[in-house]
């Protein structure tokens, strides 16, 4: 049985509550006996009623107790394994947590006039499973654009990491499957997520857990559709919202925030914006917010404008290149 801190503590409390009510009937009783005002029984009560009361206590008591699990050595305060969030470029990260990685958006390489590609070295590593690219769960792709994805880099990557799965749009799907050498060979570990914008689905990969939200894209737009993602890592709830349209509305209608988001990733306009900024207040409330796709030119001027608007968030960050790895406990 998982149980929390917080839920033993209150057991911890109801179960001395009883003891210190039932200890008090009995103490009273058997000061009466010594005197001899009592009849001589095992515990002799005020009156029948306090007594019946007392009993109960005793009762209450064995359930808390037993339900605590004390007895069956089951207590599990359960706590997470640190949470690291390390930047890769644009809208590619790496989350990592106990055991497990999950790489979001990191696999792609084209220079792009307005964003920056992962630095040269740094996909190198990751296409060769170096650490700590290493050992590398899970593959996320939000949607089928150069700047957040390669289909060829996909394909050599899934042929190095052979523990690695990958889980993309449809779209993105059928240009792995044509650029891929040996598709046989890395098939059964690629998921085609095959939605419609307004649609949801739910995976789980080698027990991490992830609801998957489809949306237009950015500008409205059909194609290519957009995937934001909801990971359960160990614990820790994640959310990246690729392109999607940045519409209230959209995230409203998936019912986003009903579960506590510890980590929300996001575009970088969002808290500068009127829906942008109410998404991540009223819907997503995450604990940590951080800033993703910021363009090259806005780079030195984007840290002053997020600092105006910083006190309205929990905490709020720019992830720019260089970030140094983040972590949570
Ligand atoms: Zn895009």
């Amino acid at each position: 049985m998982k149980q929390t801190k917080k839920n033993i503590i209150n057991r911890i409390g109801i179960f001395i509550f009883l003891c210190m009510f039932h200890g008090f009937e009995a103490f009273n009783g058997n000061k009466r006996l010594k005197r001899g005002t009592a009849e001589p029984r095992y515990f002799a009560y005020r009156s029948p009623r306090r007594g019946v009361i007392s009993i109960f206590c005793l009762l209450g008591m064995l359930f808390v107790f037993t339900s605590m699990d004390i007895l069956s050595q089951k207590v599990v305060i359960k706590k997470r394994p640190p949470l690291e969030l390390r930047y890769i470029a644009n809208e590619g990260v790496m989350l990592s947590s106990g055991k497990q990685k999950v790489l979001v958006d990191a696999l792609f390489s084209k220079p792009h006039p307005n964003y920056n590609a992962p630095a040269k070295e740094i996909l190198k590593k990751i296409l060769a499973g170096q650490p700590p690219f290493d050992n590398v769960t899970l593959v996320l792709v939000t949607h089928n654009h150069g700047d957040h994805f390669e289909a060829p880099l996909a394909a050599k990557f899934l042929a190095n990491q052979p523990g690695a799965f990958l889980a993309a749009p449809a779209d993105a799907v059928a240009a792995l499957k044509e650029s891929a050498k040996d598709w046989q060979k890395i098939q059964k570990r690629v998921v085609s997520l095959d939605l419609k914008a307004g649609e949801t689905t739910g995976i789980n990969i080698k027990g991490i857990s992830v609801n998957v939200f489809c949306t237009l894209h950015s500008g409205d737009r059909e194609t290519p559709t957009n995937l934001m993602y909801l990971v359960d890592l160990q614990g820790w709830r994640i959310f990246h919202e690729g392109d999607s349209d940045g519409h209230l509305e959209t995230f409203k209608k998936f019912k986003l925030g009903k579960e506590s988001i510890d980590l929300a990733l996001v575009h970088f306009w969002f808290p500068l914006d009127a829906d942008g900024s109410r998404i991540i207040q009223e819907v997503l409330r995450p604990e940590h917010t951080g800033l993703i796709h910021l363009p090259k030119r806005l780079e030195s001027d984007a840290p002053n404008k997020i600092n105006m608007v910083r006190k309205h968030y929990k905490d709020i960050f720019l992830l720019l290149p260089g970030t140094a790895p983040k972590i949570y406990r």
